[in-house]
């Protein structure tokens, strides 16, 4: 376990909250607003922790129009993205659409896709490139879950996963991690800091091996999975986790709000 965050200053950490298909576009306007004065009203340093938000594909315009008049200091993101650009994809939505947008972050494969929509490691490396593409951050999702646990450890399914997926990556491009236990989304049992540690190091080390030691320096890895206020200083501790990808506790204003300023809890 690292001593203290600080030992990671050139990663900015990013807590990202996954809405899934909840909120629609009139509640996610009273939702950001409620949010961003929250979280200024509580004299929160926007500068050291980068916060986005990833409501339905029909609300991003209006938070778009929102964030952008009133200049909140808030990202947001798609929550799938087409591996195609446009044409008879009924239902699909273009990477082209969502940088229209200024959508700077998109969800790939996060494990609710993969089990109710068969995305498999190819789709999401084709969906990584379909990102690149339009200039639009993948946060690449990826997890084992507890049979996958059982059959072959820890990290060997997640590193597989991001192995394949950096197949679509475009070279010298951002990306971020998501390392998403499915065991621990929305089960309320998230896993140890230690284990979050113990995975998201193979999965730097994989980064360096296929991008170099610069780019994987550089390269965020968030821990998703029953984060809440009450355990995030623990997983930020640690030296490889950079940030958090939060699910059921973003749709909760005060725990999110909660979460985004655990500096406040790190010691605790
Ligand atoms: C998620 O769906 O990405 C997630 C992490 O959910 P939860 O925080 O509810 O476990």
């Amino acid at each position: 376990m690292a001593d203290s965050v600080t030992q990671k200053p050139t990663r900015t950490p990013l807590i990202a909250g996954n809405w899934k298909m909840n909120l629609d576009h009139l509640q996610a306007i009273a939702f950001v607003q409620k949010l961003a004065w929250t979280l200024k009203d509580a004299q929160h340093d926007f500068g050291s922790v980068e916060v986005a938000v990833f409501p339905p594909f029909t609300d991003l315009r209006s938070v778009q129009t929102l964030v952008n008049a009133d200049d909140l200091p808030l990202a947001f993101g798609g929550q799938d993205i087409s591996q195609h650009d446009s044409g008879a994809y009924t239902g699909e939505v273009s990477g082209a659409f969502l940088a229209a947008l200024d959508t700077a972050y998109v969800l790939i494969g996060h494990s609710e896709r993969r089990q109710y929509h068969g995305e498999t490691d190819e789709i999401v490396a084709a969906k990584t490139a379909a990102a690149h593409r339009h200039d639009i951050v993948p946060i690449i999702c990826i997890g084992e879950t507890a049979e996958d646990l059982e059959a072959h450890g820890p990290a060997a399914v997640p590193v597989a996963q991001l192995r394949a997926a950096l197949e679509g990556a475009a070279t010298g491009k951002e990306i971020v991690v998501a390392y998403e236990p499915v065991w621990a989304i929305g089960s309320g049992q998230a896993a140890t800091s230690e284990q979050a540690q113990q995975v998201c190091a193979a999965l730097r080390a994989l980064l360096v091996e296929v991008l170099g030691a610069d780019a994987a320096a550089a390269t965020r890895i968030l821990y998703g999975g029953s984060v809440k206020s009450g355990n995030i200083a623990g997983f930020m501790r640690e030296t490889d986790v950079d940030g958090a990808l939060v699910g059921g506790a973003s749709l909760q204003l005060e725990e999110f709000a909660s979460i985004v300023r655990y500096q406040k809890h790190v010691g605790t």
